[in-house]
């Protein structure tokens, strides 16, 4: 099959990521038999340089004409003068908004080889750690009414969700799970909220249609607690805008380390855009340091959920497996202990291919 990629590689250390990212992407082409056609766009601080525009609106088409987007970083001091709605970190904003982006992937997972990094107790992630918080993305508190009293000694905020808003980030919920280990927790706080319960109604009557995944609820500070007590028993939490944005900081902290850390963004229809959760870390920009695990793994995502081709997917994902368990490591990663080999962006990326390469289909 033929499939179009927008890239973005961005800012700082986005085009020495995102170039290891599409090499695996070929790597993984090669072995199964796909063609990609890759569209290099400019977005964020190189393109206020080049036309004054944080995301031109030809950069917008080109990601809306292709199949899936992947983005490394927008971002950095050169532009940090830039009044906000002027400066790159707009642009992505508008990218999301312009592809309609509605559902935020975040998958936390621990690799066993990097266990060290993980600041809980061993005992406590000794079965392993592989989550997905699917996060509700524009809807919710962050877009309902807001304001203040005439005399200024009051403010509020309105969390408004529609049952369709709901719907359609919940359905992204159960297919994942389904793609997992069909494990589905809706985390809100019905006790209080009526948002909340009309969360809990809609996944209730929705559960019907995917039999086989396990549907359960949890309180979000009930979540919040066991997310760092027993994190083992998650597969996928679905939630609100709010309660994402808090628990994925959370759930992602416990794996470690921001270099390894992947995400999606997926609308109903069009590209969906995969990105690494770190910024474009512009103290170590071409230098050949940054992890570029995270960018690979965003790819694979992108395999995954854009282009339904999990066996590529998998091939990715164990190939980096594959190069922790052999002692590579990035600076940030890297612990010192016997048996790491401390390895730049470009090796890191050579091994992922060689590895994807190697194991075949
Ligand atoms: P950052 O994630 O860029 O960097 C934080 C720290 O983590 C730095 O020490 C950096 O060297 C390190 N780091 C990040 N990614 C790494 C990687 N792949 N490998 C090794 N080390 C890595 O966050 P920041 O310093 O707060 O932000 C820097 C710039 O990035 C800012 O301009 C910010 O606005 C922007 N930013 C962009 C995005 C995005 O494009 N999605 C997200 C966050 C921040």
């Amino acid at each position: 099959m033929k499939y179009s990629i927008a890239l973005i590689p961005g800012d700082g250390i986005g085009p020495d990521v995102i170039r290891e990212a599409q090499a695996t992407l070929e790597a993984t082409g090669t072995v199964f038999g796909h063609s990609f056609s890759f569209v290099s766009v400019p977005m964020g601080g190189v393109a206020i340089d080049a036309t004054g525009e944080a995301l031109p609106a030809s950069s917008l088409a080109a990601c809306k004409a292709a199949d899936a987007v992947l983005l490394g970083a927008v971002g950095g001091p050169a532009w940090d003068h830039l009044a906000g709605a002027r400066r790159p970190e707009a642009g992505l904003l508008g990218l999301r908004a312009g592809l309609g982006v509605y559902a935020n992937l975040r998958p936390a997972r621990m690799f066993p080889a990097l266990s060290a990094a993980c600041p809980l107790r061993p005992e406590i992630v000794a079965s392993g750690l592989d989550l997905l918080i699917v996060r509700e993305l524009t809807g919710g508190i962050y877009f309902g009414d807001r304001g203040r009293s005439a005399d200024g000694e009051s403010a509020w905020d309105t969390e408004t969700y529609s049952r369709s808003e709901i719907r359609r980030l919940l359905t992204v919920g159960f297919d994942a799970a389904m793609k997992r280990k069909r494990r589905l927790c809706v985390v809100d706080k019905a006790n209080i909220l009526e948002s909340s319960r009309l969360w809990r109604e809609t996944a209730k009557a929705m559960a019907a249609n995917w039999p086989k995944v396990e549907l359960s609820f949890m309180y979000v500070d009930n979540c919040a607690m066991q997310l760092v007590r027993n994190p083992g028993q998650f597969d996928v939490i679905a939630t609100s805008n709010m309660f994402g944005d808090i628990l994925s900081d959370e759930a992602s902290m416990i794996t470690g380390s921001i270099g390894m850390l992947a995400s999606a963004s997926l609308g109903d229809s069009g590209p969906g855009l995969y990105e690494p959760i770190h910024g474009s870390a512009p103290d170590i920009a071409g230098q050949d340091k940054a992890n570029p695990l995270a960018a690979i793994l965003s790819a694979a995502m992108l395999l995954r959920y854009s282009l339904k081709l999990e066996a590529e997917a998998s091939a990715i994902e164990r190939a980096v497996v594959s190069v922790l368990e052999q002692g590579y490591r990035t600076s940030d990663i890297a612990t010192g202990a016997a048996g790491e080999t401390l390895a730049g962006t470009r090796t890191m990326g050579a091994l992922v291919v060689k590895a994807i390469k190697e194991s075949g289909k």
